[in-house]
């Protein structure tokens, strides 16, 4: 489900606009409904740490990026790390380890022209970005937002919604 519509009540005359699920190039909305006061809003994400300049180039190595890429770059190195460093503990695969261990080489000489406290200040303020986002779906009545599709009537509580998408983003 994707785009801005109506939610109204078939039992009652509550109505209100909801943005459901729209992205943006560098952010995205999404509707959500307190599932203690049913209040409807819409919580908004930026991740500055992931914005891209429009020349970026996914397949280009730090070497080749503008500084201002960089942090888009490394987080992909470190999620590479990661991912490899799990594989070459899988039980059975031993032969596609020689594979692995030459794209952990590859993340590791790459993200070696960036100083430790630079990587360590980054997964910081990933940690704090995600933990604002976060913080969005608690809504001020002390109930959490759900981004689920509209679960009952703010006004009435009757499950009987109904959702009108008015265009598709
Ligand atoms: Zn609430
Ligand atoms: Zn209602």
């Amino acid at each position: 489900m994707g785009g801005v519509g109506t939610v109204s009540c078939l039992d009652c005359d509550f109505a209100q606009e909801v943005t459901s699920f729209t992205h943006g190039g560098r952010s995205s909305n999404t509707g959500v409904q307190c599932q203690a006061c049913g209040q409807f809003t819409s919580i908004f994400y930026t991740r500055p740490t992931l914005n891209v300049s429009d020349g970026y180039d996914h397949n280009k190595t730090l070497s080749e990026l503008v500084t201002e890429d960089w942090p888009v770059r490394i987080g992909k190195l470190l999620g590479h790390l990661d991912f490899y460093q799990e594989m070459m503990n899988e039980p059975g695969r031993a032969g596609e380890r020689s594979g692995w261990l030459a794209k952990i080489d590859e993340a590791r000489r790459e993200l070696s022209a960036v100083p430790t406290e630079q990587i360590q200040a980054l997964e910081l303020k990933h940690q704090a970005e995600k933990a604002a986002d976060d913080a969005q779906y608690d809504c001020e009545c002390g109930g959490r937002r759900v981004n689920k599709k509209p679960l009952f009537c703010p006004s009435c509580r009757s499950i009987k919604l109904q959702y009108k998408v008015r265009y598709m983003t």
